[in-house]
C-alpha cells in the first residue's frame, strides 16, 4: 500500500489548493517541489520588509465571490487596485485604455468626441472578422493606440509579430470610455496583507513539504509513494519531449535594491511600450502593499524566448503549440494514475483565479460533489 493517497508535484497554486482540498477531505498529501521555496510563482521574498514579487508581479482579480472569499478565508486581502501607467517616448498614458488615455493622445474631452475618432480609424482600416492579435487590436482601438501602446510592449513580450499572435491575448486589455484607470473589470482585487506567501502558507498548513525534490529525476521511487500523482509541472517535460518542446515565453528579472529612494515611480506597475527599450515593465512592489519604508526595491522585465534551464512564464498559445499539445494531451488522457492541472501542464495562460478555480472544480468533481 503506498504511504500518500497523493503525490503533488508542485507547490505553486494549484498543487497547493489541490493539497488543502484533499486533505480536508482526510487524504493524505505529500507535495513536493524542485524549488527550494512553495508558493510557485506567486512566492514573495522579503527585502527590507517589502514583498518582492520574485517571479513577475501577481495582482489578484476575480468576478468569482466564492474564489474570492476562499483567499480571503487563508489572509485578508488589500483593497490595491491595479492602474498601470504606460511610457511611450517621454510621454505617460494611463492604462487601461480610457477617457484619461484620449486625452493624452489627442486631448478630446468626451466620450463621444473620442468615439469619433476611433471609430474613423477602424473604418479606414478595413478589417473583417479578426484574425490575429494585431488585428483584433486595432479593430477594438484604432492605430494610434495600436503603435503607441500596443505594437510595440506585445511584440517585445512575445517575440512575435502580432501578426502570428491569438487575438485572445488583448481580449485582456479593456477599453472604456469612462475615467476609470482600474486595470481590472472584476468585483474584486487586492493583494494578501502581509503578501501572497501568508496565501501559501495557509494553504499548505499541517501539510507535508519536501523542497529541492525533483520529480522527473526521481519519479521512479516518488511513483511509489502514492496512489495517485498530481502534476503541475510542464507536459511536455513529464513526456522527456518526445514530440518537441513547447513554446514558452520566459523572463528575466533585474531586481535593484535603490538604498537611497523611498519612491522610484509613484505607482506599482509602469509599462515601457516603445519597442527600442529592452524591458517592458518597471515593478516597484512597495506599492502593492502601501509600503512606507525608507527603501524601495524595483525590478525591470525583459521577456525572453524560453530555453531549457529557463523558468517557464507564458505558455505561447499559438497554432503550431496547440497542435504540439494535443500530442502530448493524448498520452495524458490516457493516464490512469496521473492528474495534470495547473498552467504549465495544462498549458493555458491561466490568473491566479482561475487556477484556483480550476483546482477547486478538479477536486469537487474527484470527491464527487458537484
Ligand atoms: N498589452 C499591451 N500594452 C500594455 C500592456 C499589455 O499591448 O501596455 C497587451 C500585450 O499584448 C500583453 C497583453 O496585453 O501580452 C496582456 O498584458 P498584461 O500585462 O495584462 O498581462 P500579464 O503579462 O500581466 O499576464
Amino acid at each position: 500500500m503506498p504511504q500518500y493517497d497523493f503525490l503533488i508535484v508542485g507547490a505553486g497554486l494549484y498543487g497547493s489548493v489541490f493539497a488543502h482540498e484533499a486533505t480536508k477531505r482526510n487524504k493524505k498529501c505529500l507535495v513536493i517541489d524542485r524549488r527550494s521555496h512553495t508558493g510557485g510563482n506567486i512566492y514573495c521574498d522579503s527585502i527590507d520588509g517589502i514583498n518582492v514579487h520574485t517571479y513577475g508581479a501577481h495582482i489578484f482579480h476575480t468576478n468569482d465571490k466564492d474564489i474570492w472569499d476562499y483567499v480571503n478565508s487563508f489572509v485578508p486581502f488589500n483593497r490595491y487596485t491595479n492602474s498601470p501607467l504606460a511610457l511611450y517616448k517621454g510621454e505617460l498614458y494611463n492604462l487601461p485604455f480610457n477617457m484619461n488615455t484620449f486625452y493624452q493622445l489627442w486631448k478630446v474631452k468626451t466620450p463621444q468626441e473620442a468615439q469619433t475618432i476611433i471609430q474613423q480609424q477602424i473604418e479606414d482600416l478595413n478589417i473583417g472578422e479578426p484574425q490575429n492579435l494585431e488585428e483584433q487590436a486595432l479593430s477594438l482601438v484604432g492605430k494610434d493606440v495600436y503603435e503607441k501602446l500596443i505594437k510595440g510592449y506585445t511584440e517585445k513580450q512575445w517575440g512575435r509579430s502580432a501578426k502570428d499572435l491569438p487575438a485572445f491575448i488583448i481580449k485582456r486589455l479593456p477599453v472604456r470610455f469612462t475615467y476609470d484607470n482600474n486595470y481590472f473589470n472584476d468585483k474584486y482585487q487586492g493583494i494578501p496583507v502581509g503578501g501572497y506567501n501568508k496565501l501559501t502558507e495557509g494553504l499548505l498548513k499541517d501539510i507535508e513539504v519536501r523542497l529541492n525534490v525533483d520529480y522527473i529525476k526521481e519519479r521512479a521511487t516518488l511513483n511509489n509513494l502514492a496512489d495517485t500523482i498530481v502534476f503541475t509541472g510542464q507536459l511536455d517535460e513529464f513526456y522527456d519531449f518526445q514530440f518537441g518542446q513547447l513554446a514558452y515565453r520566459s523572463l528575466r528579472f533585474e531586481h535593484e535594491h535603490l538604498k537611497d529612494t523611498a519612491n522610484f515611480q509613484g505607482n506599482a506597475v509602469v509599462n515601457y511600450t516603445e519597442r527600442e527599450i529592452p524591458f517592458t515593465r518597471i515593478i516597484e512592489h512597495k506599492h502593492f502593499e502601501f509600503g512606507q519604508q525608507p527603501t524601495t526595491v524595483i525590478t525591470k522585465e525583459y521577456p525572453k524566448e524560453w530555453e531549457k534551464g529557463d523558468e517557464p512564464y507564458y505558455p505561447v498559445n499559438d497554432d503550431t503549440n496547440m497542435q504540439l499539445l494535443k500530442q502530448y494531451q493524448q498520452l495524458a488522457a490516457a493516464e490512469t494514475k496521473v492528474i495534470f492541472g495547473g498552467r504549465l501542464a495544462e498549458y493555458r495562460y491561466y490568473d491566479m483565479h482561475q487556477v484556483i478555480g480550476s483546482a477547486l472544480a478538479k477536486t469537487r468533481k474527484l470527491f464527487e460533489e458537484s
